[in-house]
């Protein structure tokens, strides 16, 4: 038995992101990072080695959406929160056939009927207030228990991820001391 909504192997390998590069950035390969959560299914975070996101995505095989559980999360995650819209989330439910044969034959097989739900997160980049042009980044500095989204001007010095800023601030004030 798998978890429930846990994806198996044959699915994981069906989902499995192509590759491609960073849009309207740096144009370098996009890396395909896997992330832990307490959610069952699998996220992927796909981004260049500056940290610009280019999408990320959350799979589940089961019978429900999982879609407010994953807005639930990624607001945990994001600096602030509100970076996270319902509007940039979308849900699809991912069939068999365009899975391919592999991943057809084991949902057919199947039982109980589940289905495999992706949500993804794209957030396109935006203007700011003054602006300025704003990207969706990600830190996975080992730090942070979690990654950490945050948006930033992608001409500006990379690395500004706030919980990142706020650590070392923290630091410094206690050095101080
Ligand atoms: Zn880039
Ligand atoms: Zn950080």
């Amino acid at each position: 038995m798998t978890r429930r909504g846990a994806i198996p192997a044959v699915l994981r390998r069906a989902l499995a992101s192509p590759g491609g590069t960073c849009y309207r950035h740096c144009g370098r390969p996009i890396r395909t990072r896997t992330v832990k959560s307490p959610l069952p299914g699998i996220w992927t975070v796909r981004a260049c080695p500056s940290g610009v996101v280019s999408v990320s995505t959350y799979a589940e095989w089961g019978t429900r959406d999982p879609t407010r559980a994953v807005q639930r999360m990624l607001r945990r995650w994001s600096v602030p929160p509100s970076l996270v819209r319902a509007r940039d989330l979308r849900a699809a439910t991912r069939h068999g056939p365009e899975l391919g044969p592999a991943a057809e034959r084991f949902l057919a097989r199947a039982r109980p009927r589940r289905n495999v739900h992706v949500v993804y997160w794209r957030v396109y980049p935006f203007q700011a207030r003054d602006g300025s042009e704003r990207r969706l980044f990600v830190c996975y500095r080992r730090k942070h228990p979690t990654p950490v989204f945050f948006s930033q001007d992608p001409k500006g010095a990379m690395g500004r991820c706030p919980a990142c800023a706020e650590r070392s601030t923290e630091l410094l004030g206690r050095g101080s001391r």
